[in-house]
């Protein structure tokens, strides 16, 4: 068993050791939500597989810092290639301030952490909370002969910094290629190279959110806010960053870029990029009708499921894949995922009714410390949950065939025992985060929440809201709950 933790590392497109910078701490740094709108199916994967990647570092020892964003500022180039604020463009569409829109969508991506058990980063700091950091960067820059201020617009000058280091490394991408298939329209007339990308745009007259700098009135670069909070809270240098792939260009080579322009070194020692998320094969996207968000997925309300799925069967399906593949959603996947959640979830109920009888080190013994090596092994291995989730369901079989036995006892030495009935729900629980569903479902709980709906709905219906009454009863009847109407004018519920 390897004992060595190795990382995949996207920049230099190799397995490695991870040896942290500062043992026994680890900076772990990760680009979260932009919040002008839901988060998306395949952004969810990205922060599972980053919160399973924090917990199995937890888990080893580190003491880890993890930082992850809340965009809710910034100047960010649209799918035509125009720059755009996505706040402000939403809160006009919705008729809001655009800190309601900020506020709106970051209290749900928070509900979506929530209900799928990613647990909160050590720091969750936000663009506009930074802009003063963001400002001495961009002047840093412009001191560094890296930057160059329009119009009250501040640019980076890619040609330039090209010429004393390597630009588009993480890509894979040479800077003639980079110019050659660039359609990023925004600031065209005013950048000496259409690559230059803004550190600093200047705001027009219409625009809501802006502050001071020295080069006027104006708002950050959406590049530059994660280069200003990643170096705050982690330092000049870093172990691990990471992000889904679809950020790896533009947005990632411009924080190296903006890191190597300030001090002169490679800002990250590890960079981590997760896979995407289809569905049937396809690409998920708004115009093909395919893009199921998370909370369609547990509420079941999109015309492609056929029911709702628990956050665990989601968060279980995710990682039964290597954080680097892409995953393939599909009716069949999320049955199979909710079976073989259920199978890991029964076996551990099982795990607590087993007793054993002491026994010399034997067959057992060898069987069981083979496959809990073995999970740890599949996660030193660049964190591979699904090995990890194959050795899981052989040790479930295994759990099953001892319950199964005679008086539901094992024949094994105390230290294993000890050692599974620790390591298996620990695995389970703490790394994974895969939590047992029924536990929050207790009787009593539900008589009090089943109290609260009924009252609702009979205010309701005094209030003659048959729309609002007739929803609560179907819903109810979605969730196997019958509500019944008493000649004596009270409600009953009956679970099925
Ligand atoms: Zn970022």
């Amino acid at each position: 068993m390897s004992s060595q933790l190795f990382i995949y590392n996207s920049l230099s497109r190799k397995k490695e050791a991870f040896v942290p910078i500062n043992p026994p701490f680890v900076g772990l740094y990760v680009c979260g939500p932009t919040v002008y709108n839901d988060i998306h199916t395949g952004n969810l994967r990205t922060f599972t597989s980053f919160d399973v990647i924090y917990r199995y570092l937890v888990y080893c020892g580190y003491k880890v810092r993890y930082v992850r964003n809340i965009t809710d500022a910034g100047h960010l180039t649209n799918e035509a290639g125009e720059g755009v604020n996505r706040m402000e463009s939403q809160a006009r569409l919705e008729q809001l301030e655009p800190m309601e829109i900020v506020q709106k969508y970051t209290v749900g991506f928070h509900d979506i952490c929530r209900i799928y058990n990613l647990l909160p980063p050590t720091i969750e700091p936000t663009a506009t909370g930074h802009i003063i950091e963001q400002i001495r960067m961009a002047q840093q820059l412009i001191d560094n002969g890296f930057a160059y201020e329009v119009n009250g617009s501040v640019y980076f000058d890619v040609q330039k910094f090209s010429e004393k280091h390597a630009y588009g490394e993480l890509s894979g991408r040479n800077i003639d290629e980079v110019i050659a298939g660039y359609r990023d329209l925004d600031g065209q007339e005013e950048k000496r190279n259409p690559i230059d990308f803004a550190l600093w745009k200047k705001a027009s007259p219409a625009h809501i959110m802006r502050w001071e700098s020295p080069w006027g009135e104006g708002f950050p670069g959406w590049h530059l806010e994660c280069s200003a909070m990643s170096t705050k809270y982690l330092g000049q240098s870093f172990d691990i960053h990471g992000g889904g792939m679809d950020l790896k260009f533009p947005h990632h080579e411009c924080e190296i870029a903006q890191n190597f322009g300030v001090v002169g070194a490679a800002p990250v020692r590890y960079w981590m990029h997760t896979n995407m998320v289809n569905f049937n094969g396809q690409k998920m996207s708004k115009s093909l009708g395919n893009s199921i968000l998370p909370m369609e997925l547990v509420r079941g309300n999109h015309p492609l499921l056929d029911k709702s799925y628990s956050p665990m069967t989601v968060r279980f399906l995710f990682l039964q894949s290597h954080y680097s593949s892409e995953i393939d959603l599909s009716i069949k996947a999320l049955h199979d995922a909710e079976k073989g959640y259920r199978k890991i979830m029964h076996a551990m109920e099982n795990l607590t009714e087993i007793t054993y009888t002491e026994t010399s080190i034997g067959d057992n013994d060898n069987t069981i410390n083979t496959l809990l090596d073995n999970i740890v092994a599949a996660m030193n291995d660049d964190f591979n949950t699904a090995k990890a989730i194959s050795e899981l369901f052989a040790l479930s079989s295994q759990i099953n065939i001892f319950y199964n036995s005679d008086k539901k006892t094992v024949g094994i030495s105390l230290g294993t025992f000890e050692r599974l009935l620790t390591t298996f729900p620990t695995f389970i629980n703490e790394v994974l985060g895969l939590q047992n569903e029924n536990i929050t479902t207790d009787s009593s709980t539900l008589d009090a929440v089943m109290q609260l709906v009924i009252e609702l709905r009979n205010e309701a219906r005094t209030d003659k809201n048959w729309s609002v009454s007739d929803k609560i009863r179907d819903q109810l009847k979605v969730a196997n709950i019958q509500l019944k109407d008493n000649k004596d004018g009270t409600t009953t519920f009956e679970k099925n």
